[in-house]
């Protein structure tokens, strides 16, 4: 499957038609972005790195009976997705404390969160994704009531599996991003799970893995998204070929 027309081009991935129209590629760049995307970087192999952490994660959700956008892998950068009409609200589920949580009810960072919450955010990066509720949501269009049950209920049930996924290696899944979209009637998981979309800390140490590396500038960013991937059995060998 080759990469055909450009459609967009986001802070870390770009997408391309396919000579199948239900289809997308979707291309991880290296490129890092924090903060709206007022702090850009490029680091090296994070898109092969994502890429193939994603392939691994959408695997375990696609087991766990949790439909998602992605069909395979095509290179160590491009996956094959099933296009997607995208709900443009971000769902965040919190296990523990942390980010702009903390902040904006000042909550010590690490405090069990339970039950895990549930939030949902506008994704506009020039209103710096602003807070929602469900209210807001039909009110405005941008999902239906049924769209909004589906897709709280299958973030938690990502929750479901990926806490203990994340805990038999050694891990605490603190918190996650996920975006959801339309393929005819169907609502489907689409975007990606990565370290740079969820919040991970070694579970004895409290070391940070995921991005808050590169946001608080602690260093060895990918090195971090690399040893997440591995401790969970991610195949990393062919970046290194
Ligand atoms: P951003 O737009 O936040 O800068 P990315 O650089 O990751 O993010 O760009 C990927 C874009 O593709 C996102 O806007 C995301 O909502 C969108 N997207 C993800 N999955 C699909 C899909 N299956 N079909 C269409 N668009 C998708
Ligand atoms: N997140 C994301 N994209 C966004 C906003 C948040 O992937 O545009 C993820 C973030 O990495 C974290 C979770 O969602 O895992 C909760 O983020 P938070 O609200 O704490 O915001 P932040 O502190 O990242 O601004």
């Amino acid at each position: 499957m080759q990469r055909r027309e450009l459609v967009y081009s986001g802070k870390a991935k770009s997408v391309y038609t396919t000579d199948d129209p239900d289809l997308y590629i979707m291309h991880y760049r290296n490129d890092t972005s924090a903060f709206d995307g007022t702090k850009v970087q490029k680091l090296d192999e994070k898109g092969k790195v994502n890429n193939l952490f994603n392939a691994f994660v959408m695997g375990k959700l696609s087991e766990a009976g949790i439909a998602s956008h992605f069909v395979r892998v095509l290179s160590d950068t491009d996956s094959l997705v099933r296009k997607l009409d995208m709900i443009p609200v971000e769902c965040v589920v919190r296990n523990l404390a942390a980010g702009s949580l903390c902040k904006r009810y000042g909550i010590a960072e690490g405090t069990i969160i339970n039950p895990p919450t549930f939030e949902f955010f506008l994704k506009d990066d020039a209103l710096h994704d602003p807070m929602i509720n469900d209210s807001h949501i039909i009110s405005f269009g941008w999902a239906t009531e049924q769209q909004i049950a589906a897709m709280k209920e299958l973030t938690f049930k990502v929750n479901t599996v990926l806490k203990a996924l994340f805990e038999e290696a050694g891990m605490l899944l603190v918190d996650y991003k996920l975006e959801f979209g339309m393929s005819g009637d169907s609502l489907l998981l689409g975007d990606e799970f990565s370290p740079d979309g969820c919040r991970i800390w070694d579970r004895e140490t409290r070391k940070k893995m995921d991005k808050d590396r590169f946001r608080q500038d602690l260093g060895n960013v990918i090195e971090a998204y690399r040893e997440v991937g591995e401790r969970l059995g991610v195949d990393f060998s062919s970046i290194d070929a």
